[in-house]
């Protein structure tokens, strides 16, 4: 066996945007008392596949995990002191029940079965909604939603994409302009 190194075959491949989770201060706020004002709620999830918004998986049966209201633009709006007034949404995501450690680096986008729909939904630098556009995920998944952001990020309003799923509505991840 010869032991010089070689160049990495499968260097993996990060996705072109940053993937954006729920931020780990605003889910220990969540894991007390989401952004509707009700205690967090966890419980035993039997059966899996809860698509998890803490770390951009899907829950595995027997995790501890809990269904959370959650405001995705309101931390990041006062922060920088933007006002997005009644476009600051909020709607139920699931989340562990404990700290999880978050996403690890994202190599292809979260929740991407080619043929699920999703929202790409644009936001400008004061959180009002400028836009957004059907997403049918393609075989191609990655270059599906690399295709969606660099649209959205065409136009030079838009600060901010929420991926969020159709049938339900509910926001699964965030993307910021490069
Ligand atoms: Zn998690």
């Amino acid at each position: 066996m010869t032991s010089h190194p070689t160049t990495p075959q499968t260097a993996p491949r990060t996705t072109t945007y940053t993937v954006r989770s729920i931020p780990p201060a605003a889910l220990a706020q969540l894991r007390v008392t989401d952004d509707a004002g009700l205690p967090c709620a966890p419980y035993e999830d039997t059966e899996g596949g809860a698509p998890l918004r803490c770390c951009l998986r899907r829950s595995r049966a027997g995790e501890r995990i809990a269904l959370v209201s959650y405001a995705p633009l309101r931390r990041w709006a006062a922060e920088r002191w933007a006002r997005p007034g009644a476009y600051d949404e909020q709607g139920p995501v699931f989340v562990h029940a404990e700290e999880c450690g978050g996403p690890r680096e994202a190599t292809a986008y979260p929740f991407s079965r080619p043929g699920a729909l999703r929202t790409v939904r644009r936001y400008d630098s004061e959180g009002r909604i400028v836009g957004g556009r059907l997403l049918e995920i393609p075989e191609a998944a990655d270059e599906g939603f690399d295709q969606a952001f660099a649209e959205a990020f065409a136009d030079p309003e838009v600060a901010l994409v929420h991926v969020r799923a159709v049938e339900h509505g509910c926001f699964l991840f965030e993307v910021r302009r490069p």
